[in-house]
């Protein structure tokens, strides 16, 4: 039997604007939850018991993920309409038959009305990542309704959310396929731009969609400049700079491996007598000892706030990482920075990086605002879908 969950008087009111998070407070009490358990699906009420929504139950602070706003049935027709829908939405950004472009998102969570699930597709492999039980219970019939949409456009099913469920749930999750064909990892194209690809041992889903749309724009600017790629991972901004006719890129990255797969993907689009130089060190450090002759510098580290908690503790770091790039950057330079923190909003970064310009003592103007591309839809009800933010600087 469903589970009830009634929430407190007035606590509807977010529902009723279509935001998708119950939160632990706003719950008065549970009804038949004899046998139940995270990731089991609930029926929400209002306190005079009207039912205004259907969900996944968590526990921690978000309580219910919605699903629905309607008392349907969550079978596999269900999940086959909902992917349906968000591939409709990538047909119509001309996403799904790109030859230039062979890798993009196909469910963006909140964005695409699927709390706790991200898909993004590789080639003819689509990688599944649950950020909750509900979404991992859920998994073979996912796998089946991306089945069910691409047909044989998508041959293999991976999941890989053994780290990104809640580390409390305890459900000892192993990355695997979920059909019986194996993916065979190799390189995916992003704007004609080839990038190996490996979902299987690679960071997140194996590699950085988001940047997709602003890695463009350094292409733009970057002709005849010295450019230097921090946090590089697969070094996406370095092979677009170098297409861009960059005289010399150095990219940089804590991660030994990630280094050595920047350099695979400038061989790969370049060949071997490309001025590439692939750099194993800190940011903070390679910032501290470089010198003033980098003239376009991309600032993209790992969310450096995880959580509200530690905003503060963030800003912080986002103020002394672009602080010490103002300070360095030569004259006339262009700033790429960015923030993929979901806690730190527009403002406070702005806010951050405008500290960093006085700290730093340069003229600074903005030239462009950035944000996450469009296969990482933002829900219009539910804002914190929108998490990437990049500003672009001319540094005089
Ligand atoms: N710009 C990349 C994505 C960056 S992900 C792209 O377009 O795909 C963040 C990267 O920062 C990871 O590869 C991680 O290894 C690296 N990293 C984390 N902390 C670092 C530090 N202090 N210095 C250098 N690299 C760091």
């Amino acid at each position: 039997m469903i589970a009830n969950v009634y929430l407190k008087r007035g606590k509807e009111e977010s529902l009723l604007r279509r935001h998708l998070w119950i939160f632990s407070g706003a719950i008065a009490r549970i009804e038949n939850d004899e046998s139940l358990l995270e990731g089991d699906i609930v029926d929400v009420y209002t306190s005079d018991r009207k039912f205004i929504a259907r969900g996944h139950y968590q526990i921690g602070s978000i309580t219910v993920r919605v699903l629905s706003f309607q008392q349907e049935e969550i079978d596999q027709a269900w999940w086959t309409k909902r992917i349906q829908e968000a591939h409709q939405v990538r047909k119509a950004q001309g996403l799904t038959n790109n030859e230039n472009t062979t890798c993009y998102r196909l469910i963006h969570g909140e964005g695409d009305m699927l709390s706790g699930l991200v898909v993004d597709v590789y080639g003819t492999t689509a990688v599944v990542q649950c950020h909750s039980v509900g979404m991992y219970h859920a998994r073979k019939q996912i796998a089946q309704a991306i089945s069910d949409v691409y047909g044989d456009n998508i041959s293999s099913v991976y999941d890989k959310s053994s780290r990104t469920l809640p580390f409390k749930a305890g459900v000892n999750s192993c990355d695997g396929y979920l059909t019986e064909q194996r993916g065979s990892t190799g390189y995916v194209l992003e704007n004609g731009l080839k990038f190996e690809v490996n979902w299987e041992e690679g960071q997140k889903t194996g590699f950085f969609i988001d940047q997709r749309v602003n890695r463009e724009l350094v292409r733009r600017y970057a002709k005849g400049r010295r450019v230097l790629n921090t946090f590089c991972y697969t070094g996406g901004f370095s092979v677009y700079a170098a297409d861009g006719g960059a005289t010399e890129v150095v990219s940089v990255d804590s991660s030994e491996r990630a280094v050595e797969l920047a350099a695979r993907n400038m061989t790969l689009n370049f060949g071997e007598s490309y001025p590439h130089k692939a750099i194993a060190m800190d940011t903070f450090d390679f910032l501290k000892e470089m010198d003033n002759s980098f003239d376009l510098v991309i600032l993209d580290p790992p969310a450096f706030a995880k959580h509200h908690k530690v905003v503060h503790e963030a800003l912080k770091a986002y103020k002394r990482l672009n602080a010490k790039a103002m300070q360095k950057i030569k004259s006339g330079g262009i700033l790429f920075t960015f923030s993929c923190s979901q806690a730190v909003n527009k403002e406070q970064f702005r806010m951050a990086v405008f500290s960093a310009a006085a700290i730093a003592g340069r003229r600074v103007r903005i030239l462009h605002q950035l944000t996450q591309p469009e296969d990482h839809a933002i829900n219009i009800y539910h804002p914190e879908s929108e998490y990437l933010k990049g500003l672009v600087l001319y540094v005089e």
